[in-house]
This record gives structure tokens, C-alpha cells and sequence, in this order.
């Protein structure tokens, strides 16, 4: 007899993705918040780096990553999300006083929407704060600075949630959320999915205990049903009632059908769980191997070659440069050329972590021939004793125009 203990482990689950959940926004590395899309500057923080806008092809790999993982544990676990970690199921448990209200006097059903009217509140603060960070938001609040935009969104977000938690509840999963839609389409016949055993249908007491636990009203002796949000209530009600008989539940998960064979390891699951591991590893690389400085180098178009200091040419730029890293670097800026030496202003720069400017910057070189053309130079930013940030443009050297 095995009395099934599902519903502890899912509390805690629950538990530790809502601590994870509201936390997460208050949680900083290197400075910044851990996850955040900055909307002023719009700026990706993501778990230690930062990615700006031209960089969101980055970004797209990572949805590409989190398409991929989603479908593969789909094809290999079914509905584990929507019964185990889903913030709508999440909630929903958290707000169970709801339902029991209902049954009650009219005084408490009041008292049990106005909990999840300030729960509604919390999350959307908490949703919020993953675009604006809650160390800003909280002293912005204090100020009254807050700002129209962020209220404005705060007001609708509250209100769409509370009406969401008191009144669609569980309709939401059952009928309208698309990734709910979209399982039907990813199961396989070795899919984990929560199942009646009709090996053992015989056993069955027909107590319906399993059909009055279950939050959407399904029968799951009827066979699969895509409103199922696997919540695996029906199991451990089903165990607890045959217990009492010292027999097993009835009802259970299951890789397929109960009692199915044939391998795990399918075609379509290798497929997607290849496809994971080869965009987190190319994710991984184009963050891990970013580089923090970019340049880049425009003719100044208000200072043509001229002629400096007898023999030498100047030639002017302007340089356009970021800082994408979290710390100021130090730059020291070189002109270099095969066979000739270059001079060049300014030698050092200082850019802020986070800052793009524009600096004019001037290169000299002798002239020996004013027949000869001067070719090229390599305009070089460097920071570090190794030049462990680097950044390089090619530019054409000009020779002033001849009167
Ligand atoms: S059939 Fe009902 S009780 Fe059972 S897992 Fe699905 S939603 Fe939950
Ligand atoms: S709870 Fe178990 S025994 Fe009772 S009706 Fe459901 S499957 Fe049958």
C-alpha cells in the first residue's frame, strides 16, 4: 500500500518558486540586478552581464535556448510546468482560501478578495521591478516620484491579475492559456502525463473522490483531457482512499499509457534535447566572449588634412566609443602603420562604465613624397596591462588638397 505524497513536495516546489520570484528582482551581482531589463537606457541585465540594444541577437539565442528547453521537457515530463511551478498554479494554491470562502458568509468572501486584491498588488510591484529596480522604486515611492508611466502601469496590472485571481482562476489554464493549447501538439505516446490505470480499472470503488478534488471537474477515468492542469490532487486522493484498503492508487504518472513499453529515448526528444545544449553553449559563448568596447571611428568633417608643423599631415576623426562593461576603463589609444610613425591625441581616455562619447581625435605622419599616398592606419583603444579589453578601427590616411 503506498499512501502517494505528492502535494508536500508540490507545496514546497510552489514555495520555492515564489520565494525565487519575488526575490529575484532584489537579488544584485556586480552592482546590478540579476534580472532586469533597464526600459531608460534599454539595457539587458541578465545574471551578471549586461547586454544594450544592438546586442539582442544575444538575447534572441537565449529565447531560443528557453523555446527549445520548454519543448523538450514538455515532450519528456507533459504538464510538470502548469502542475508544479506555473505562477498562475502557484497563486491559485496560494489564494485556495478563495474557494472555501465562497461557501461561507458574505463577510468573509469580502475579506477573502480583499487578500487577493493586495496580493494582486504585490505582484504587480513584483512584475514591475523586473523593469524598474525595486532600490529605485521603494525611495521613488517614499519621494511621491514615482512617475506616471510606472503607476499607470502598477494600476492595470493590479487590476488584471485581481480579476484574474477571483474570478477566472483555473478557467484561465483549462480554456484559454496557449501553452496549454500548444501541449497537445508536443505529446508523444511516451509523454509523461497523470493517468488512471485501466489495467486495474476492476479495483476502481467509483467513490469519485478524484472527479470532487479535481479544481477543472475532470473525470481522469475517462482518459487524457487537455484541461488538465496536472495538479496532481486526483493521485494522492485516489491513494489515500484505496489505502485505506491496503491497495495502490489507481491513478498515477505514467510515461505513455500505463504499462506501455518501448524506449524513453525517441527521436524527436533527442532532436529537441540536442538543440537545448547547442544554444545554451552558443549563448554561453557569444556572452562569455562579448566585447565591453566598442569604437567606432568617423572622418571629422570639420577639419581636413592639413599640413602641421612643416612636414607633418594632420588627420582629424571623431571616435565614437562605449563602455558596455560595469567598470570605467582607462583607455590609452594608438595609430599604427606599416612603416611610418604616427603620432596621435589624445593618448589616454577615460570612459564611465555604461557611457558612449565621442571623442575628436587627431593623427599626425610625415609626409617624405607628397606624390606617394600614405595608405592605411590602425586606430587601437586598449585597457588593461595586457590589453585585455581591446577595440580597433582601419582608417585611410588623407593628404591635404593641393591649392
Ligand atoms: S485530472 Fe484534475 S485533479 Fe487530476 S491532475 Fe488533472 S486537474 Fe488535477
Ligand atoms: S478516487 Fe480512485 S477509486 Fe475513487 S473513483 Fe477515483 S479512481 Fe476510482
Amino acid at each position: 500500500m503506498t499512501i502517494s505524497p505528492i502535494q508536500p513536495r508540490r507545496r514546497l516546489a510552489e514555495a520555492a518558486q515564489a520565494v525565487l520570484f519575488l526575490g529575484l528582482p532584489f537579488v544584485r551581482i556586480g552592482g546590478e540586478s540579476a534580472l532586469r531589463f533597464d526600459i531608460p537606457t534599454l539595457r539587458l541585465h541578465f545574471f551578471g552581464i549586461s547586454l544594450w540594444m544592438d546586442e539582442f541577437f544575444i538575447v534572441l539565442i537565449a529565447l531560443f535556448f528557453f523555446t527549445f528547453l520548454i519543448i523538450f521537457i514538455t515532450q519528456v515530463f507533459g504538464r510538470i510546468w502548469c502542475g508544479w511551478l506555473c505562477p498562475q498554479t502557484v497563486i491559485i494554491d496560494m489564494t485556495g482560501f478563495l474557494d472555501r470562502a465562497k461557501v461561507k458568509r458574505a463577510a468573509e468572501r469580502v475579506m477573502a478578495y480583499i487578500l487577493i486584491f493586495l496580493i494582486s498588488v504585490i505582484v504587480a510591484a513584483d512584475l514591475i521591478w523586473y523593469f524598474v529596480s525595486p532600490y529605485d522604486f521603494f525611495p521613488a515611492l517614499a519621494r511621491g516620484a514615482l512617475g506616471n508611466v510606472t503607476w499607470g502601469s502598477w494600476l492595470v496590472l493590479s487590476a488584471v491579475i485581481f480579476l484574474n485571481f477571483a474570478f477566472l482562476r483555473h478557467t484561465w489554464c483549462a480554456t484559454a492559456c496557449p501553452y496549454a493549447r500548444l501541449q497537445g501538439a508536443l505529446f508523444d505516446s511516451r509523454t509523461m502525463v497523470i493517468s488512471f490505470d485501466s489495467r486495474r480499472k476492476d479495483e476502481c470503488m467509483d467513490c469519485r473522490a478524484c472527479v470532487r478534488c479535481c479544481p477543472v471537474n475532470i473525470d481522469i477515468r475517462n482518459g487524457l483531457n487537455a484541461a488538465c492542469v496536472s495538479c496532481a490532487e486526483c493521485i494522492d486522493t485516489c491513494a489515500k482512499n484505496l489505502g485505506r484498503q491496503n491497495k495502490n492508487g489507481l491513478i498515477g504518472y505514467f510515461f505513455g499509457n500505463p504499462g506501455a513499453t518501448g524506449s524513453l529515448i525517441r527521436s524527436n526528444v533527442v532532436m529537441f534535447g540536442l538543440l537545448t545544449l547547442l544554444t545554451l553553449i552558443f549563448f554561453l559563448y557569444l556572452s562569455l566572449s562579448r566585447n565591453p568596447l566598442d569604437l567606432t571611428v568617423l572622418p571629422n568633417n570639420e577639419i581636413r588634412a592639413r599640413m602641421s608643423n612643416g612636414n607633418m599631415v594632420m588627420n582629424g576623426y571623431i571616435l565614437a566609443v562605449e563602455n558596455r562593461s560595469r567598470d570605467d576603463l582607462m583607455l590609452s589609444l594608438k595609430a599604427l602603420s606599416h612603416g611610418m610613425q604616427l603620432k596621435i591625441t589624445p593618448e589616454q581616455l577615460v570612459i564611465r562604465a555604461g557611457e558612449y562619447k565621442r571623442i575628436p581625435a587627431y593623427v599626425f605622419f610625415p609626409v617624405p613624397d607628397r606624390t606617394l599616398q600614405p595608405g592605411n592606419a590602425e586606430l587601437l583603444l586598449e585597457a588593461g596591462k595586457q590589453g585585455d579589453v581591446r577595440a580597433s578601427r582601419n582608417v585611410n590616411l588623407m593628404l591635404p588638397e593641393t591649392p
